[in-house]
């Protein structure tokens, strides 16, 4: 499902570039600029022949449609893989992604700062299904006294979920290569613009296209991206569970992925404006933020990373948390909701101080999540100013 676009992925491009020519190839579609929608089950087959298997493009739309294939084509070659499933959630790409290499008997890696629905399914139905699950320290330097004759995957995420902690992708990457384990991480934080996880030693690499691929609040879809070798397994397991997303939604990420580029770089400026300001404030005990100096792994984001995205924590002073409430809740710019990447900005509260089991994190006051949206940084602060005036003042 590789190389039909016109940008090809033979050479390689900045991501900007490559994410206006990748996965398009207008000569296909008479011309007009993008893949369309098609719609379908149905594929029609000329001869019995190709009906059986023989020469066909397409054979069925759950199997493919070019509309699919044009979006499957623009992730591998932001990715660098060698092929990209597509799933109809993060969630859902996440699972697919660790079932592809996993069995009953084997035993999984999970770092303790995962997504907390990653969790969930590691907790009930992959543990269900036979597989041994171990939750190691994100931060720990050397996983190789964690890896056990039948350790089959290590699963990464970083920065972790909710907490920012940044891990050393190519260390654990290496560990377990050596112990011939496969290494899968979540990579939506920082999309492949920011982070190229196989160029780290990550041989499946996953994205909650939902948030920023998508990036207007208007869609679901999951992306797995897979080296050469692992590829075969994401997609025989992505094929045989029958996950395609809709068509809808995958012209949606289409659509959105042709300016992620540009879009990032307007939530990583205005991020980190955000994040510097509320450093400073009397209110706030700390902002956790990987390309702020003052994170304690900045340095991995510096060495690894490109960019960062619109999302981050902030610790409070030990304000009570109907206070706290009462602040998000008096913001006119940021919604409160779940999800994130979106044009708009957004808080929640948070505590995942008891959903850790392999390390402990007490933050020593509230916490809430932000994503820096689209705005005018300055009126980001602005909101945030009045807001926090009041809290103090509370
Ligand atoms: C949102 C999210 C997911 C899941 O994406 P959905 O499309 O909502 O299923 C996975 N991982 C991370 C880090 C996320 O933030």
């Amino acid at each position: 499902m590789a190389g039909k676009s016109d940008g090809g992925s033979k050479r390689q491009w900045g991501p900007a570039t490559e994410a206006v020519l990748a996965g398009r190839n207008p000569s296909e579609q008479h011309g007009f600029v993008n893949t369309p929608i098609y719609r379908g089950s149905t594929v029609l087959s000329p001869t019995v022949a190709q009906y059986l298997g023989k020469g066909g493009r397409y054979v069925y739309g759950r199997r493919g449609t070019p509309t699919l294939e044009a979006l499957s084509d623009a992730v591998t070659a932001l990715e660098g893989g060698a092929g990209t499933a597509l799933t109809s959630s993060g969630l859902s790409a996440i699972t697919t992604a660790i079932m592809s290499v996993t069995r009953a008997g084997d035993h999984i890696l999970i770092a303790d700062t995962v997504y907390g629905p990653t969790r969930h399914f590691c907790d009930t139905i992959l543990k269900n299904y036979g597989v041994e699950i171990e939750y190691y320290d994100p931060l720990t330097a050397d996983i190789t006294p964690h890896l056990r004759k039948n350790t089959r995957a290590v699963f990464l995420e970083s920065p972790g979920s909710l907490s920012f902690e940044m891990q050393d992708v190519s260390a654990i990457a290496q560990a377990a290569h050596k112990h011939g384990a496969a290494t899968i991480m979540d990579n939506t934080w920082a999309t492949p613009v920011y982070f190229r996880p196989h160029d780290f030693g990550v041989d499946i690499a996953v994205q909650a296209g939902t948030k920023y691929l998508g990036g207007h609040a208007d869609a679901n879809l999951g992306t797995i991206s897979a080296t050469a070798d692992y590829w075969p397994k994401v997609k025989e397991t992505t094929g045989t569970l029958g996950l395609n997303p809709g068509p809808e939604d995958v012209f949606l990420m289409l659509r959105g992925l042709r300016t992620l580029p540009v879009r990032l770089d307007r939530h990583m400026a205005s991020g980190i404006k955000v994040a510097q300001w509320l450093e400073a404030r009397s209110e706030v005990q700390r902002v956790l933020h990987p390309a702020l100096a003052s994170h304690p792994q900045h340095s991995i984001w510096k060495r690894d990373f490109k960019g960062a995205s619109g999302l981050f924590s902030v610790v409070l002073k030990p304000y009570p948390q109907p206070a706290v409430n009462a602040f998000i809740e008096s913001l006119s710019l940021f919604g409160i909701g779940a999800s994130w990447g979106g044009f708009e900005s957004l808080i929640i509260p948070f505590d995942c101080t008891k959903v850790r089991t392999a390390t402990k994190w007490s933050p020593g006051g509230p916490t809430v999540r932000l994503h820096i949206g689209l705005e005018e940084p300055d009126d980001l602060i602005a909101d945030l100013e009045e807001g926090l005036a009041r809290l103090a003042g509370a």
